[in-house]
């Protein structure tokens, strides 16, 4: 009997006009995570998309690879039989006797007009059919519509129908790359990724920041880490670009400039700061964070609010109300745990306070800051930035070394808009924070 993967899809998406667009988004995901892999077709049926393979023996591959396809909401490996009851009849029970349940139901999907009977007179018949045969192994096995421990799943389509008793569950959400993008803040931990792979799911394009330092001896640097990360999401959205963002100047001139128990929130404040300009450039449409709620320090209410002051864009928290839990949960589906768990740094022990306030008020940010030039600072973050990106397709990751300028051509074109003189030099015009804080 002929297997077949039938891919079914979240149908929240489907109800609005953007139903094509958004199905021919999804399916076009779906061909380019197997491209590599044997596959015969990928075709549309019935509110459905059945890929079959082209050798059988690839199933397992092909099945991880669509794990990781959002917007499908499950796939069920499934056979391919002719219609007539004279064939579904006897592949059901066969099927079910391989499943052994102790109790089941059989339903049915019909779409085929000319099949001669409804989904529902197909459901008695096959679960007459199959309920005889299983007792005739088991004489306690018993029909349960509610909550069965194994559903005989039957769609019939014209001249083929498909069953399957095993299902696999798909991510859900939105086909990726559909919405538009963000730029998400990566810091190397658990959270920040699992941020991003959350934001991936409801359909943005995500590209990510990171800011380095210099580590102790001791530890590695956390660029290696970030690189990770990103060649492990990108799968999911086949592409994906990485901004490196030195940070040690930055920090060592708030060192220098504010008093101890801000750094951090300062960081936070310069690191939203510099991304926001990256989005500029990127034209996305907000920032995403791991921040939890009141898991360190840095997050709590208080300091949550005056980090954002000020920035004029929004910033997706997607992580706020999970417990760490949660989080790692995810951390390990996705494929970011192990690579998040490796020791590294990615700021100097050095700039580190004793104790950080807990309950900031944006107007002790913005005082503590009085003494930095801050358009300078963002300046020198993003000077120092490089772009790299990475693309996914036969299978494999690539990457390859972007190009940041363009950072500095959209800030110039901003300040142009604004009807500001661009200076001559990049480093005072391309980079300059026009809105400040
Ligand atoms: P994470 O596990 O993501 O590191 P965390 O719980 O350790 O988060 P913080 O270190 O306070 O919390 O960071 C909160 C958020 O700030 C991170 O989730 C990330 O979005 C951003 N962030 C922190 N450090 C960096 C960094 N070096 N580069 C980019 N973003 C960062
Ligand atoms: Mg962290």
């Amino acid at each position: 009997m002929k297997q077949v993967l039938i891919l079914h899809y979240h149908e929240i998406w489907l109800k609005g006009e953007n139903k094509n667009y958004f199905l021919s988004r999804l399916r076009g995901a779906v061909k380019q995570s197997i491209a590599d892999l044997p596959v015969a077709s990928i075709e549309g049926i019935s509110e459905r998309l059945i890929v079959t393979p082209a050798d059988e023996e690839a199933l397992p591959r092909i099945i991880e690879r669509l794990s990781r396809v959002f917007g499908i909401a499950y796939i069920a490996v499934a056979r391919e039989v002719p219609s007539p009851l004279e064939s579904l009849g006897p592949a059901a029970c066969e099927m079910m006797m391989e499943a052994n349940p102790r109790n089941f139901a059989v339903r049915v999907k019909m779409a085929d007009a000319q099949y001669g009977m409804n989904s529902m007179e197909l459901e008695v018949e096959l679960g007459r059919q199959v309920l005889e045969h299983l007792r005739a192994r088991d004489a306690t096995v018993r029909v349960k519509l509610n909550d069965p421990e194994i559903t005989c799943q039957v769609e019939v389509i014209p001249g083929k129908a498909l069953i399957y008793a095993r299902r696999v569950q798909g991510p859900g959400g939105l086909p990726a790359v559909t919405i538009g993008r963000v730029v998400a803040l990566l810091s190397g931990g658990f959270d920040s990724s699992v941020a991003a792979y959350k934001m991936m799911r409801r359909g943005c394009h995500v590209s990510f920041v990171h800011f380095f330092g210099t580590p102790s001896p001791s530890r590695n640097s956390s660029t290696g880490v970030a690189d990770e990360l990103v060649r492990t999401l990108t799968p999911y959205q086949f592409t994906s670009r990485l901004y490196l963002v030195p940070f040690d100047a930055v920090q060592r001139q708030i060192v220098a400039g504010a008093h101890e128990s801000y750094r951090v929130l300062l960081y936070r404040r310069m690191m939203g700061r510099i991304s926001r300009n990256i989005a500029w450039a990127e034209r996305a449409h907000g920032l995403v964070t791991g921040d939890s709620i009141s898991q360190v320090a840095s997050q709590t209410l208080h300091n949550l609010k005056a980090i954002d002051q000020g920035l004029d864009l929004p910033v997706y928290r997607p992580l706020a109300g999970d417990d760490k839990s949660e989080i790692i949960r995810l951390a390990e589906k996705i494929g970011t745990y192990k690579i998040s768990c490796e020791p590294f740094e990615d700021c100097c022990p050095r700039f580190m306070p004793r104790s950080p306030a807990i309950f900031a008020r944006p107007q002790e940010l913005d005082e503590a800051e009085r003494q930095l030039d801050i358009d300078a600072l963002i300046r020198l973050g993003l000077e120092g930035a490089t772009c790299t990106e990475y693309k996914f397709e036969m299978g494999e990751v690539t990457s390859r070394q972007g190009s940041p300028r363009k950072i500095e051509k959209s800030m110039k074109a901003r300040k142009a808009a604004e009807g500001q003189p661009a200076a001559q030099d990049a480093a005072s015009n391309g980079l300059s924070d026009a809105a400040g804080v």
